[in-house]
């Protein structure tokens, strides 16, 4: 088995897939996977979808930039289409006047409905506790499999070597960097550090600050519409504030309370009282009642201090390199954060179709962050 290589991704997320993937263009690379499968964790549980106006500023910018590359893929990657039409609207209640506004300040793209527009989208929500809603009709479904599957294929076709069941244990560095796995020692003068909400473990292993990264648990549950209700056109409906969402999956309904439950780096699960409270909410909201959950999961969204990305080289250890920190926007950013992850690494300009956007690299940089 191959154990020396120009990079080491260590990580198998969509993070890990999509950087090891861009990095073989150019180099030797290996991925190491802690799990038996790519994708177990966050990147197996999110929510799938592409909503341009969502989160912090610079997340919008790069869910924008990634938006090229969702929409029209290069050449022999995928054989079906990454995105598929959804939209998304938020429901306002009657004491939320302000929190639209300010919403609405956040992303003038949103288009402001009535109640009578919120229901006709949507005919189980109860028309008496909202008073109206904002629209986004450019959010998509992503096909997160797909995405992550042709990634690695990519990475695989390039000539990369994934290898799975090889959890990181200890990580030392002299004339290169060395990593400690079951499988044996892997080395490489740079490694990329893709480890989701193990980003900051990987950090300490390796002896170096951790960026002061905290995971956040969020659940969710499938739920069946009550029969004859056709919801395949529903889009991705939110409470204002991110208080609950719920969106179609497969002829059920995705509900989630849209949970932030600071945890350490675990393989989450959902606990039943915050699905019980998910599900309450929800069929306040709804004219309809939840008879059955037929699934629970959880998963974690791992978020800096200022809850940015965080993508550079370690100020203070050569050639460890941060891909973390995406919180719960890691899908909908992986093209563009992967891209510029691999030209920074590869000391390459940001690829062109880039720059319009106005991408700031310093406020994506682990300097910024304190310990750094
Ligand atoms: C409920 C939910 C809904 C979401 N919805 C959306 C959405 O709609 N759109 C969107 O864009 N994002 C969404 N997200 C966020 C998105 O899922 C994450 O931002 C993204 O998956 C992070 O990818 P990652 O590769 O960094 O992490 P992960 O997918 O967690 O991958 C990290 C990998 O590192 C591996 N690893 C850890 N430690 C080691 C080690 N020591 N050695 C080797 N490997 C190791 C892990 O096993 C794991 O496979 C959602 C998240 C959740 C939980």
């Amino acid at each position: 088995m191959q154990k020396t290589a120009d990079i080491i991704v260590i990580g198998g997320g969509i993070a890990g897939a999509s950087v090891a993937s861009e990095l073989a263009r150019e180099h030797s690379v290996i991925l190491l996977e802690a799990e038996d499968q790519p994708g177990y964790h966050s990147t197996g549980r999110s929510a799938a979808i592409w909503v341009p106006e969502y989160g912090p500023p610079v997340i919008r910018t790069l869910t924008k930039a990634s938006g090229g590359f969702f929409h029209a893929p290069p050449e022999g990657f995928c054989e079906t289409p990454l995105l598929s039409p959804r939209g998304e609207m938020m429901v306002v209640l009657h004491d939320q006047e302000e929190l639209m506004a300010s919403e609405q300040a956040a992303a003038p793209n949103l288009r402001y409905v009535s109640a009578t527009e919120v229901v006709d989208r949507v005919p189980l929500i109860k028309k008496d506790v909202i008073i109206g809603g904002l629209i986004d009709d450019s959010a998509e479904d992503i096909d997160v499999d797909a995405l992550l599957q042709s990634q690695l294929k990519a990475f695989k076709r390039r000539g990369g070597k994934l290898i799975c069941d090889a959890r990181v244990e200890a990580i030392s560095h002299s004339d290169g960097w060395q990593l400690e796995c079951k499988a044996g020692t892997f080395s490489a003068p740079v490694i990329v550090n893709a480890a989701g909400a193990w980003a900051d473990v990987i950090a300490k292993l390796a002896g170096i600050a951790p960026a002061g990264l905290v995971p956040m648990r969020r659940s969710a549950c499938l739920v069946s519409p009550p029969e004859g209700v056709d919801t395949s056109n529903w889009p991705l409906t939110f409470g204002a504030g991110e208080t609950f969402y719920f969106k179609p999956s497969g002829g059920q309904l995705i509900v989630s309370p849209a949970d932030e439950t600071p945890v350490e780096p675990h393989d989450a699960w959902a606990e039943d009282i915050t699905i019980a409270e998910g599900i309450e909410y929800f069929q306040q909201m709804m004219d309809m009642e939840v008879t059955r959950v037929t699934h629970t999961w959880a998963g974690l969204r791992t978020f800096a201090p200022d809850g940015c990305p965080v993508v550079g080289f370690d100020a203070g250890a050569e050639g460890f390199f941060w891909l973390a920190g995406q919180g719960g926007y890691g899908i909908q950013t992986s093209p563009a954060l992967s891209q510029i992850a691999a030209a920074l690494i590869m000391d390459n300009p940001v690829p062109r179709e880039f720059q319009p956007f106005g991408i700031d690299l310093d406020a994506l940089g682990p300097a910024r962050l304190a310990g750094q």
